[in-house]
């Protein structure tokens, strides 16, 4: 199957910005941003989306959550507040299949999500 553009800068033949980097995650700037903040969190190892990822590999979704709490300190975000958002499948608002967390923050952002 074709690489994702994802799977493309894991592996470094697409530039990205990257803000941080661990063994499990990878953390770069949304090429679209929809808030002064948009960082885009994702695994290493590819899962396509929030519902695809099995039971033995839960252990992800820890990973993508505390890779999110420190960006979020270490762009400032932690005290003036953030948004983790998780698009799954067609009605989610997926366009990307492999799973992603997005962080958005540094302006107020309204609920409900349209
Ligand atoms: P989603 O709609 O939840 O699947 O999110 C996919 C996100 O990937 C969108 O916010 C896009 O703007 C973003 N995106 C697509 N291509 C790139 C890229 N090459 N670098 C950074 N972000 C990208």
């Amino acid at each position: 199957m074709a690489k994702t553009i994802f799977e493309r800068i894991i592996d470094r033949e697409v530039p990205a910005d990257i803000v941080y980097e661990d063994e499990h995650i990878l953390a770069f700037r949304d090429i679209s941003p929809q808030a002064p903040i948009h960082i885009l969190l994702i695994p290493k190892k590819h899962h396509a989306r929030h519902v695809a990822v099995p039971l033995e590999d839960h252990s992800v979704f820890s990973q993508l959550l505390a890779a999110a709490q420190r960006v979020s300190r270490q762009l400032q975000l932690d005290k003036t507040g953030y948004r983790l958002v998780i698009n799954n499948g067609p009605d989610g608002g997926e366009t990307v299949p492999h799973l992603h967390l997005h962080l958005l923050g540094g302006r107020h952002l309204s609920w409900p999500p349209g």
